[in-house]
C-alpha cells in the first residue's frame, strides 16, 4: 500500500514534528551544547505510562543537560480507555504511542519492562504472583545495568496502593542494592553487561520531611518558554487515554514542587562539592573534562561550535560523549538526512527502494557524504557509496531485499551517513519503517461472530482482500469451516489488476443440528500466503428478550456537538461493544442523539441503555437527564452502566445513589444472588452458577456503596478478605417504569461474548 508516509510520521510524532536527530531548531543546538556538559544519568522508574515524573526528568536535561530515562514496567493495558474503544493489546500500542509523545516532550529516552498489565491488583502478593518476583527483580537489574544511571527516582514504594506499584517500589529498592552485585543474574554477564552502582535512590514524597530534597517546577525554562510545570502538564496531555485533566490541573495551579526522600546512597557517592546536575545530584562529578563544561555554557555561535565539537566527535575514548558530540555538530553544520521507503508496505521477497537525502542549511561545509543502508539489528551495513555535495544538497537511493522467510509486520532500515564536512567526519542515521505484508491480506470484517444455539443457525461471514503485491495477480482464498459445519463458498477466486485493490466477499455458514455451545474457529487461506486467518464463531445458548427496541445512549461521539469537555476530545470514538452485542444478538436498537430526548421518541423504545461513563462526556445527557427519569415514570426501562466517582450527581437516580471508588478486581470474586427470585435470574434465560465462571479481568468497579430504601440489592461480590456494600446491580420501581443501576463490567465481558454474560445481558433487557 503506497500509504502517505507523512500522515503516518505526523500520527506517530503528534507531539514532536521531528524525530529528536532531525530537530535542528535553536532550542534543540542550545540543548545539544548544554548537553556536553556532563556525564550524569538519571533514571525514573514507573509501573504505567503516566506514572512518570515528567517534570523532574524535564528539569534535568533542560536544565542541567542530564540524560533522563523513562522506564516503564508495563503498556498500561489492563486500564480503562477515556477516548475509545481499544482495549488489551489495541490500548497498549495506543499507549505505547502515548508513552512515547510523552517522552518526547520531557526529552527523557523511553524503555520498558513489558511486564503484563493484568488490571488493578490490591495487593504486592497477587502482583507477585503473576508477574513473578524474581523475574520482575532482574528485568529492573538488567536496565539498571543497560543504562548504568547515577541517581534513581521513583514515586512508588508506598502501602496502600496499586498493587504494580508496590512491586516496582520493592523491585527498584532491590535493583538498586543488586545491580552492583556480581553474583545477582550473572546470565547478564555473559550477554556484554556490567555490574553498575548507581549512587542514590530517591522515592518521592507527597508532603515534605525534614531532609526532603525539593524542586521547583514554577521556575521557566527560557529556551521553550514554558515552566517545568506546564512541560509536564503538555506531556500528561499526551497521555488522553488515561484523561489527565484532574493531574493537569494540580500542576498547573499554585507553585507546583516535587520533594524527593533520600532512601539508598552509596557511601562514597558524595565526595566531591560539585554542584552540575541540581540537589539530587548534589556532590556527585559531571565526569566531563573542564573545557567541554565550558563549551556547554558558552554561547558560542554554530559556526565557532562546529570547530569546537569536529575534534570531539573523532575521538574514541569515549562513545558516548563522541555520539553527544556528533549530535551537537549536525546541529551547529545545520545538516539533516531524511529517508523514506518509495513503498512503504512490502510483501516477503520483494525489494524495497529507499531513498536518502542530505541537506546542508548552514555555510556549506558539507563536501561529500557516504551512504548506507540495511535492516535494523543487521550487525554489518553493507556496500558503502560515496555522492559529493553540490549546492548543499545530495540525493542517494539503493534497493533493499526483503528476505522471504522476513516474518510479517513492521520492519525498520537503517540510513547511515558519513559527511565529510569542515575537515572533519560528522555521522548521521535515519530510520525507515517498513511494513511487511502478505500479498493477500484477508481480514475478517466484525469477527468475532456469534451465533444462537437455538436461532436461525447461520453465521454471515464478511471477508475483505487486499492485494500487498506490486503487480496484477491471481489468488484463491480456501475457506476451512469448523467440522461438521458447511460453508456455502469453499473457494473464493481473486484477480487484483493492481496494487492495494480490495475484494469483499460473504461466507455464510451453517451450523449442524447437534452443535453444541462453546467456540470454533472458521479459517481462511490465500493460497500465496504462509499463514491462515482466523476468526472466532461463539455458539451460544441464549433466548432473547422481546422488544420494541432499544435505545441507546453511548458514551461518546454520538451528537454531541463539538465542545471540549474538561480537555476532553468530544470527537473521540465511543465504545462500540453495546452496539456491537445487539447488532449480534440481532435486537433492534437506535442510537440516541442530542435531539431525540423528546418524550415521543424515547416511548419508542422499551428499554433505554446509559452506557459506562456516557454522564462524563454526554452533556446532552446531563441536560436531559429529567426527561429520561419521566420516561422511566411513564413505564419505561432505563439500565445505567458505571459511571466514575466523580462523574456521578445522586440526582441523576430517581432516588438518591451514592457511588464510591469500590471495585472487585477478581474476576472469579464469589457470586450471590441476594434476590433469587428476582426476574433477572429467570427470564428468559435460566442463571446458572458457571454463568459467572470464567468472567475476564475484574467483576466491576465503581460500585455504590450508598442508595436509597427503594432500591433492592441483587448480587454481592467482593474480592477475598472484602465486605464492601452489594451496590453491583441496584433495581428500584419509579412510577409505572423501572430503574437498573448496574456497575458490572458488562463491556469487558460482552465483546469476549461471554455466555452466562449474554444471557445475563438479555435478561436485563427483558425487565420490565
Ligand atoms: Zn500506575
Amino acid at each position: 500500500m503506497r500509504k502517505s508516509t507523512c500522515l503516518v510520521l505526523l500520527g506517530f510524532f503528534a507531539f514532536a514534528p521531528f524525530s529528536p536527530g532531525q530537530d535542528l531548531s535553536e532550542t534543540a543546538f542550545r540543548q545539544a551544547l548544554l548537553d556536553l556538559g556532563n556525564n550524569l544519568r538519571l533514571l525514573c522508574v514507573a509501573a504505567h505510562p503516566d506514572d512518570e515524573d515528567g517534570a523532574t526528568l524535564a528539569l534535568h536535561r533542560y536544565k542541567y543537560g542530564v540524560k533522563t530515562y523513562a522506564l516503564i514496567a508495563t503498556r498500561g493495558e489492563g486500564g480503562q480507555n477515556e477516548i475509545g474503544p481499544e482495549l488489551y493489546e489495541d490500548l497498549a500500542a495506543l499507549r505505547t504511542r502515548e508513552m512515547q509523545a510523552a517522552a518526547a516532550i520531557t526529552g527523557a529516552e523511553l524503555r520498558f519492562l513489558d511486564l503484563p498489565d493484568f488490571g488493578y491488583s490490591k495487593t504486592i502478593e497477587e502482583t507477585h504472583a503473576i508477574w513473578g518476583e524474581t523475574e520482575t527483580l532482574r528485568r529492573v537489574v538488567r536496565k539498571i545495568r543497560e543504562i548504568r544511571p547515577h541517581v534513581i527516582i521513583t514515586h512508588h514504594g508506598r502501602e496502600k496502593d496499586h498493587g504494580h506499584h508496590q512491586a516496582i517500589g520493592k523491585a527498584v529498592i532491590d535493583g538498586f542494592d543488586l545491580a552492583g552485585d556480581a553474583t545477582a543474574f550473572p546470565e547478564q554477564f555473559a550477554e556484554g553487561l556490567e555490574t553498575w552502582r548507581p549512587s542514590r535512590l530517591y522515592i518521592r514524597a507527597w508532603t515534605p520531611g525534614p531532609d526532603s530534597v525539593t524542586l521547583d517546577l514554577a521556575k521557566l525554562e527560557s529556551l521553550r518558554g514554558m515552566t517545568y510545570a506546564e512541560i509536564t502538564a503538555k506531556a500528561l496531555e499526551a497521555h488522553a487515554s488515561q484523561g489527565m485533566s484532574f493531574f493537569i490541573e494540580r500542576y498547573l495551579s499554585g507553585r507546583p514542587k516535587a520533594h524527593y526522600d533520600l532512601v539508598r546512597q552509596v557511601r562514597d557517592a558524595a565526595t566531591g562539592n560539585e554542584d552540575v546536575a541540581g540537589p539530587l545530584f548534589a556532590g556527585l562529578p559531571a565526569g566531563v573534562h573542564p573545557a567541554h563544561r565550558r563549551l556547554a555554557e558558552s554561547r558560542a555561535s554554530r559556526p565557532e561550535a562546529l570547530d569546537a565539537l569536529l575534534p570531539l566527535v573523532a575521538s574514541d575514548s569515549d562513545e558516548t560523549f563522541a555520539k553527544k558530540a556528533a549530535r551537537a555538530a549536525v546541529c551547529a553544520a545545520e545538516l539533516r538526512i531524511e529517508a523514506h521507503a518509495e513503498d512503504p508496505v512490502v510483501i516477503p521477497g520483494q525489494a524495497v527502494r529507499i531513498q536518502a537525502d542530505l541537506r546542508d542549511f548552514g555555510r556549506h561545509d558539507a563536501t561529500s557524504v557516504t551512504f548506507a543502508c540495511a535492516w535494523g539489528g543487521a550487525e554489518e551495513i553493507p556496500d558503502p557509496f560515496t555522492v559529493s555535495v553540490q549546492e548543499g544538497a545530495a540525493a542517494w537511493e539503493c534497493m533493499l531485499s526483503t528476505p522471504r522467510d522476513m516474518g510479517t509486520g513492521e520492519a525498520e532500515a537503517r540510513v547511515v551517513a558519513h559527511v565529510m564536512c569542515a575537515g572533519g567526519a560528522v555521522p548521521m542515521e535515519s530510520t525507515v519503517r517498513v511494513e511487511v505484508a502478505p500479498a493477500t491480506r484477508i481480514e475478517f470484517a466484525g469477527a468475532p461472530y456469534l451465533a444462537r444455539k437455538d436461532g436461525d443457525r447461520v453465521v454471515r461471514c464478511d471477508l475483505l482482500c487486499t492485494n500487498h503485491a506490486s503487480a496484477a495477480r491471481e489468488d484463491v482464498v480456501r475457506i476451512e469451516a469448523p467440522e461438521g459445519w458447511s460453508a456455502d463458498v469453499a473457494e473464493h477466486p481473486l484477480r487484483f489488476d493492481h496494487e492495494d485493490q480490495q475484494w469483499a466477499f460473504t461466507v455464510t455458514l451453517r451450523l449442524p443440528e447437534s452443535v453444541a455451545e462453546g467456540v470454533y474457529e472458521v479459517r481462511a487461506r490465500a493460497r500465496d500466503g504462509v499463514d491462515a486467518v482466523a476468526a472466532r464463531v461463539s455458539v451460544v445458548d441464549v433466548a432473547l428478550p422481546k422488544t420494541r427496541g432499544i435505545g441507546l445512549i453511548e458514551n461518546r461521539g454520538t451528537g454531541v456537538s463539538p465542545v471540549s469537555q474538561h480537555g476532553q476530545d468530544a470527537h473521540a470514538t465511543p465504545d462500540v461493544t453495546l452496539r456491537a452485542t445487539l447488532e449480534r444478538l440481532g435486537l433492534p436498537y437506535t442510537l440516541i442523539t442530542r435531539r431525540d430526548f423528546h418524550p415521543e421518541t424515547l416511548d419508542r423504545y422499551d428499554t433505554i441503555i446509559v452506557d459506562m461513563r456516557a454522564y462524563q462526556y454526554r452533556p446532552d445527557l446531563i441536560a436531559n437527564n429529567n426527561a429520561v427519569l419521566e420516561y422511566v415514570r411513564r413505564g419505561g426501562a432505563l439500565i445505567v452502566m458505571y459511571q466514575k466517582t466523580f462523574e456521578w450527581r445522586p440526582t441523576f437516580s430517581p432516588y438518591p445513589i451514592h457511588v464510591s471508588r469500590n471495585r472487585v478486581t477478581r474476576e472469579d470474586a464469589p457470586i450471590t444472588h441476594l434476590a433469587p427470585e428476582h426476574p433477572l435470574f429467570h427470564a428468559p434465560n435460566a442463571i446458572r452458577p458457571d454463568d459467572w465462571d470464567g468472567w475476564v479481568h475484574e467483576r466491576g468497579l465503581y460500585f455504590p456503596d450508598r442508595w436509597d430504601a427503594a432500591y433492592t440489592p441483587l448480587i454481592a461480590c467482593s474480592d477475598p478478605e472484602e465486605d464492601i456494600p452489594p451496590g453491583s446491580c441496584l433495581v428500584a420501581r419509579h412510577g409505572d417504569g423501572l430503574y437498573v443501576y448496574t456497575a458490572l463490567a458488562w463491556y469487558r465481558q460482552l465483546r469476549e461474548l461471554h455466555p452466562g454474560a449474554l444471557c445475563l445481558f438479555a435478561n436485563l433487557l427483558a425487565l420490565r
